[in-house]
């Protein structure tokens, strides 16, 4: 058997200024996207989609080819050139012929040209095989479209967020592919949507009503669904179809496919006002920090969450306002992950480690789609140190990959260390602390520009954890507001 393993995943935030040109889908952020034996050697044995499907493949002695892993951190809506670029790749390699396509995708790709990026490559790999059989993985930010079901053979989504069972999504999806290959059996999925955008601070599966809906759909497959998929959608995008649905695929059963698919959107629905997020003033969440720190503890440090600039939904990791606020009140021993600002290490190189250094840092990307700013900060400190920012990645997200900071300097202000990075990543492992030298353990306040993804590697090592909201493309519209909400008088707020 002859199988086409290829990814090609984006969440698109649409209110992002950062680029998404093909370099950003390359290793390193330049040149082209990675394939064949040296995408093979990266993934296997990873936790990963790729890892996932590499396995199944391979236990089923498959002849394998790898036209393209092309993925990037979440950015602005894709350049045509290079969505182009990627999605020949995989489509040439249809045309030449094949038993099967496992493909990785991330379901929430928006391009210059289309809003449907997973939905426009299905209509051109079925535009030059409409019989082959796909399997297709996507991340449960999808926001689904009628073709991304219905041109392919299955879809499976993740049941966790933080994502942890990339692996196993992927392994569900190639072995009901291969299930109907080699056994006849007939996947028949429904698939539907509610009017909800569910905050991604409230979409966790440690929390409700996430939690309750992932287990219900792992129920469903324990009793007989082949897969049952909960997508609690991307809402950083400004297309028709951004949100909250579910896909079920039954073995040839339509009508339980619609009846349980119907079931979980019934259920999201009727918990939906558990998946608003309520805000607090920046100011009075650093001073709840600030009060946490102070008090003795050796439980570990109190965790801040600057999460309206995440690069995980299409950040621009600059934004410095919350930087600013703990600055300004005062916060000791913290340690930050950080800012992204290839000019500001530049200047941090070129002062050299040990010395003083006067600079400009962060709130350089202008944000247009907020209309509000952040602004450079202007400081002085210490260049502690300087590092080419790659270290291997070893939490349950992402293991055996190498976590690329881009080259990183640290910035010491007072007792305070910001990291400085050149390229766009979460911070989820605390090995990016480790990589410059920072035990992160041993710090009473650490700062992260991430949301959810942090429970992995952070959560048990924190004591406390401080939500803090500051300014980004993260942001949601502020609610209520007319005409969204049945908004009574101008004062509402
Ligand atoms: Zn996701």
């Amino acid at each position: 058997m002859h199988i086409i393993i290829a990814q090609m995943s984006h969440e698109t935030n649409t209110y992002s200024p950062v680029i998404s040109d093909l370099a950003r889908f390359s290793p390193g952020g330049k040149g082209t996207p990675i394939a064949g034996d040296a995408a093979r050697e990266m993934f296997r044995g990873t936790a990963s989609c790729m890892g996932g499907y590499l396995m199944v493949a391979e236990a089923a002695g498959a002849q394998i080819t790898i036209p393209v892993v092309a993925g990037a951190p979440p950015s602005g809506a894709v350049e045509d050139q290079a969505y182009e670029y990627i999605a020949e790749k995989i489509v040439h390699a249809v045309a030449q012929g094949c038993d099967a396509l496992f493909l990785d995708l991330h379901g929430a790709m928006v391009t210059s040209s289309h809003e449907d990026g997973e939905g426009e490559l299905l209509r051109r790999i079925r535009d030059v095989n409409p019989d082959v059989p796909i399997a297709v993985a996507l991340d449960m930010h999808a926001n689904l479209y009628d073709d991304i079901v219905g041109l392919s053979t299955i879809v499976a989504g993740y049941h966790t967020y933080p994502h942890i069972d990339m692996y196993e999504t992927a392994e569900l999806a190639g072995k009901i592919l291969l299930e109907h290959i080699v056994n006849g059996v007939k996947p028949t999925m429904a698939w539907g949507n509610n009017p909800m955008l569910p905050h991604i601070m409230r979409q966790g599966t440690d929390d409700q009503p996430n939690r309750a809906l992932q287990a219900r759909a792992q129920e469903m497959e324990r009793d007989g669904a082949l897969a049952v998929s909960v997508f609690t959608g991307f809402p950083h995008a400004d297309i028709t179809q951004a949100g909250f649905s579910v896909v079920v695929a039954t073995d040839n059963d339509p009508e339980l496919a619609h009846q349980l698919r119907d079931e979980l959107l019934d259920e999201a629905w009727v918990q939906r006002k558990q998946f608003v997020y309520q805000l607090e003033p920046l100011e009075q969440s650093v001073a709840k920090a600030r009060l946490l720190g102070e008090s003795q503890s050796d439980e570990g440090p109190v965790l801040i969450l600057d999460h309206y600039d995440n690069t995980a939904s299409g950040g621009t990791m600059d934004t410095t306002n919350v930087l600013a606020e703990v600055l300004a009140q005062g916060l000791e021993d913290l340690a930050f992950c950080g800012i992204y600002d290839p000019d500001a290490v530049k200047v941090m190189r070129d002062a050299g480690v040990g010395n003083e250094v006067s600079l400009s840092l962060g709130g350089k990307l202008a944000m247009p789609a907020l209309q509000r700013h952040s602004h450079p900060l202007n400081l002085t400190g210490r260049v502690r140190l300087i590092s080419e920012g790659r270290f291997p990645t070893t939490i349950a997200m992402g293991r055996g990959l190498i976590t690329d900071m881009g080259v990183t300097a640290v910035l010491t202000v007072g007792t305070v260390d910001i990291m400085v990075v050149s390229r766009h990543f979460e911070p989820v492992d605390p090995g990016c602390f480790r990589a410059v030298g920072i035990e992160p353990t041993e710090r009473r306040f650490l700062m992260l520009k991430s949301r959810i993804h942090y429970r992995v590697g952070f959560r048990d090592l924190a004591r406390e954890v401080v939500e803090c909201a500051g300014l980004g493309v993260c942001t949601n519209v502020r609610r209520p507001i007319y005409p969204l909400d049945n908004v009574a008088t101008r004062q509402s707020l």
